[in-house]
């Protein structure tokens, strides 16, 4: 059997994978000839960067099974994958803790300004008034989509004290988890209207994508904060880019950009940013049971 794996894996996962067969690790090999790799190979083991193409598929007459480690399948063309009848194996929710943790770390930052007020002292600043922030406690929390990382996010949020409104037209598999973690479920404008923090955990696709955008934007309140961990695409960024610098909301935390990594940006000049490079779900403890999950499910398909 020959596995291909063509971005960053953990030890572990890789483990796995070499028991089964010869494994052809590359972690830059989106970048280069995945195809010629591809043509005799069994298995496709991805990330988020790598866009397996129905061409791709096509080329690749031998290929079993894709893995995707970690969730949102947005870079494979699952039609093709169904055609071609390869399943798409993935690591739901096994980065979802750490995505959740990502969110109150960006809350908290916006709310408490500790690396700004460390610069400010390291700097010779000693201006308590200047950062009298806010608590977390009693702020509304809007949630668009309330998967697996937006119960989870719900859970922490309910020990904050912290009011949950969510958004998701296909609630029914977490109704139970909404409502046993506070979430009041509501319509898209509610939930924009009325958040203190809007946080997004929907996948990227047809429905999803500007979701965010100029009249989405103008919904929410001038002192609220977006924060983007799903895909770059659902937010339209040349209108969050209006929105942050004529003050109408107040901050944005973007992990995820329409860019990866980005070119330039407008957004890298305004202050009420944060940006990171798509780390929310990169914690070890999720890599590792991401690595695993995935292998094994890559191994159990090759042994049919
Ligand atoms: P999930 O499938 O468990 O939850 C997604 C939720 O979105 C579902 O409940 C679904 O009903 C809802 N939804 C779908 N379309 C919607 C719409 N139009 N409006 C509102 N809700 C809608 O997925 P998850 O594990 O919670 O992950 C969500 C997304 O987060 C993934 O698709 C992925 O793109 C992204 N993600 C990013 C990172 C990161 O490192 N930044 C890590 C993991 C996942």
């Amino acid at each position: 059997m020959k596995i291909v794996v063509s971005e960053f894996i953990w030890e572990e996962g890789l483990q796995i994978l070499s028991e089964q067969g010869d494994v052809v690790y590359n972690a830059d090999l989106w970048k280069e000839d995945l195809v010629r790799e591809l043509v005799d190979a069994d298995a496709l083991v991805v990330r988020n960067q790598t866009r397996v193409t129905r061409e791709m598929i096509r080329r690749a007459s031998r290929l079993k099974v894709i893995g995707r480690l970690g969730v949102g399948l947005d870079n494979i063309d699952l039609a093709a994958a169904r055609e071609a009848g390869i399943p798409v194996v993935y690591a739901r929710n096994a980065n979802a803790i750490s995505v959740a943790e990502y969110v109150f770390a960006a809350m908290l930052t916006f709310a408490r300004r500790l690396e700004e007020a460390t610069a400010h002292v390291k700097g010779g600043g000693w201006n308590r008034r200047l950062y009298t922030r806010m608590e977390l406690y009693g702020k509304t929390l809007g949630l668009i989509g309330t998967g697996e990382i937006g119960t989870r996010l719900a859970h922490r949020a309910q020990a904050f004290g912290m009011k949950i409104l969510g958004y998701d037209p296909f609630i029914p598999p977490y109704e139970v988890a909404c409502t046993e973690f506070g979430v009041q479920l509501t319509d898209l404008e509610t939930v924009l209207s009325r958040a203190d923090f809007v946080s997004l955990h929907v996948p990227l696709n047809s429905a999803t994508r500007n979701l965010i955008n100029r009249e989405t934007l103008a919904l929410m309140k001038p002192s609220a904060y977006l924060i983007n961990t799903s895909r770059g695409g659902v937010v339209n960024e040349d209108d969050l880019y209006h929105a942050l610098k004529e003050g109408r909301i107040s901050g944005a935390a973007l992990d995820v950009l329409v860019q990866e990594p980005p070119q330039d940006s407008p957004l890298f000049k305004l202050d009420n940013v944060i940006l990171t490079p798509h780390i929310a779900g990169l914690t070890e403890e999720a890599q590792v049971k991401t690595s695993v999950l995935v292998a094994q499910e890559v191994v159990k398909i090759l042994r049919g």
